[in-house]
């Protein structure tokens, strides 16, 4: 077969297609081959429940999706997209009926934590000023930093547990369960190392960006970017799954859009044993269970800034957050999950019939389980929302095996492409100068598995896509 393509993209997930993008807009001729009907992987909306209720299956809030250095420089207004951003980015209800809110503004966030106000500002003031000077570094592999005093600084926070983090820097209880509520998205026990760095990250993020969704529906961000990929000639097949690289068009490069697991049963990659052996090692991380529901009202939260904001974090004491996160990891299932919600239709009427609702919520779980959570995750709610579970017109439930067969890539119902602990996070899939570029010169791994990590940033997939131009398109002008 005679070479079609530069370049091709096995996986149209947001770093599949962030790769596409990037590689067609230094001219090259690329193609997407995706095996499921719909494009997105984990960023797809439908309506799961009942019809005119759009619910996003997988991811939900983007707020990297704004602030990707790479996303942020696409045209994807042109395209479709338009941002939500919710009153308050997230906030977090006690049983006293008490609620924290991270507000964008720090100095209003900090306010209401008392004799911890000026620690939470000394805390998070120098990283959300220097974010510019770090992200590049935090988003990518391993590599000599362009500000190492500032991310030595970072890295003095970032490295320590999210529990080591809290007691250093807060007295208040109230304070460190705040904390832990954005920390607790590294789906690690909270006393593991450099488990703070997502608490630190992602309420930076809220701080900086916002925490916005696309209206109508996370789905609506894969539109903007297949719209804008297609704008510039790039082609996509769906319906496509690769089993073996020997049946695509020939092409310079193959970029797999898949998790290890996936890459190693995919044939004609003639990979050495030794590689296959360090791949074999990778480790995938806790599990989630996902409901979607359709409700006749929205969500009757006892504390007003839980009603306003867009993302609400779960967990009512720090022992309770601590042993949630701990017992995923220990096979000890616990009632009172911390739990993640968001709320899109009270800012988007576009995702439910008029006068009507949706919420999206997933707790922790261990790797394989198939244990149901909905009323762990239901009772947790009507704890901060008392009569919740009266509002229920009805829901989508899945377990860690129905995520993996709505999208492959979510091994037993890891949503990250695999652990996020110290010794994967930027390190993944192995340890290697470059983690894109594999032994065999033409084939690539640009999904979540390699450094940054989970999220709808882009960024594996755009600096796959870089390593890609220096190795076989040296004469394009890199960015
Ligand atoms: C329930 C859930 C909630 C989440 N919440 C958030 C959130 O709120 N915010 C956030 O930023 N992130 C969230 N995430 C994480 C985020 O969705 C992922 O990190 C992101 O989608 C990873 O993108 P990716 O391109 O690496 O892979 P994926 O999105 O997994 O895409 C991989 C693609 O490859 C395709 N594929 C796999 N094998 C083959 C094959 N052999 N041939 C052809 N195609 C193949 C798959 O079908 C899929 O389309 C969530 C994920 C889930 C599941």
């Amino acid at each position: 077969m005679s070479q079609q393509y530069d370049a091709i993209i096995i996986g149209s997930g947001s770093n599949g297609l962030a790769a596409a993008i990037h590689l067609q807009q230094k001219g090259l001729k690329t193609a997407i081959f995706e095996q499921a009907s719909s494009p997105g992987g984990s960023t797809r909306t439908e309506e799961v429940t009942l019809p005119g209720f759009k619910h996003d299956i997988g991811s939900a809030i983007l707020p990297m999706g704004v602030a990707s250095p790479f996303f942020r420089t696409l045209p994807l207004d042109e395209h479709g997209l338009e941002w939500i951003y919710p009153d308050i980015p997230y906030a977090h209800p006690f049983d006293d009926g008490t609620a924290l809110a991270c507000f964008q503004d720090i100095d209003r966030t900090a306010a209401q934590l008392y004799k911890d106000e000026n620690s939470y500002k000394k805390l998070f003031k120098p990283i959300v000023e220097k974010w510019p000077q770090l992200e590049y570094n935090l988003l990518g592999p391993l590599s000599f930093p362009d500000h190492p005093v500032e991310l030595l600084k970072f890295g003095l926070k970032a490295l320590p547990s999210a529990k080591m983090l809290v007691n250093h820097y807060f007295k208040e209880d109230k304070s460190k369960v705040f904390f832990y509520g954005s920390a607790a998205h590294s789906t690690l026990p909270l006393n593991t190392i450099a488990s703070a760095s997502f608490g630190l990250v992602l309420t930076t993020m809220a701080h900086k960006f916002g925490w916005p969704f696309p209206k109508g529906g996370a789905g609506k961000f894969i539109e903007a970017l297949l719209s804008y990929y297609k704008s510039m000639g790039g082609e996509i097949f769906l319906n496509k799954k690769v089993e073996d690289v020997n049946e695509l068009p020939k092409a310079k490069a193959y970029l797999f859009d898949v998790t290890p697991e996936q890459l190693l049963k995919i044939k004609g990659t003639e990979f050495p044993s030794l590689y296959r052996k360090r791949m074999g090692n990778y480790n995938y991380g806790a599990g989630v269970f996902k409901i979607d529901w359709a409700l006749s009202k929205p969500i009757p939260f006892t504390n007003e800034k839980c009603r306003k904001a867009g993302t609400i974090h779960l967990g009512f004491t720090k022992k309770e957050m601590e042993e949630s996160e701990d017992s995923v990891h220990n096979n000890r299932a616990t009632d009172t999950p911390y739990v993640l919600i968001a709320q899109h239709s009270v800012f988007d009427n576009t995702r439910a019939p008029d006068g009507k609702h949706t919420a999206w919520a997933y707790c922790h779980v261990e790797n394989g389980s198939t244990k149901d959570f909905t009323k762990q995750i239901e009772d947790q709610i009507e704890r901060a929302a008392p009569g919740f579970k009266g509002c229920i017109l009805a829901k989508s439930t899945m377990n860690t095996h129905q995520l993996e067969v709505f999208n492959p890539n979510i091994i037993g119902g890891d949503i990250n492409g695999g652990k996020q602990d110290i010794t994967q996070l930027f390190t993944r899939p192995i340890a290697k100068i470059s983690p894109y570029s594999t032994p065999n010169p033409s084939i690539y791994i640009c999904s979540s598995s390699t450094p940054p990590g989970g999220g709808v940033h882009g960024m594996s997939g755009f600096n796959a896509a870089k390593k890609v131009i220096s190795d076989h398109f040296n004469d394009l002008k890199q960015k």
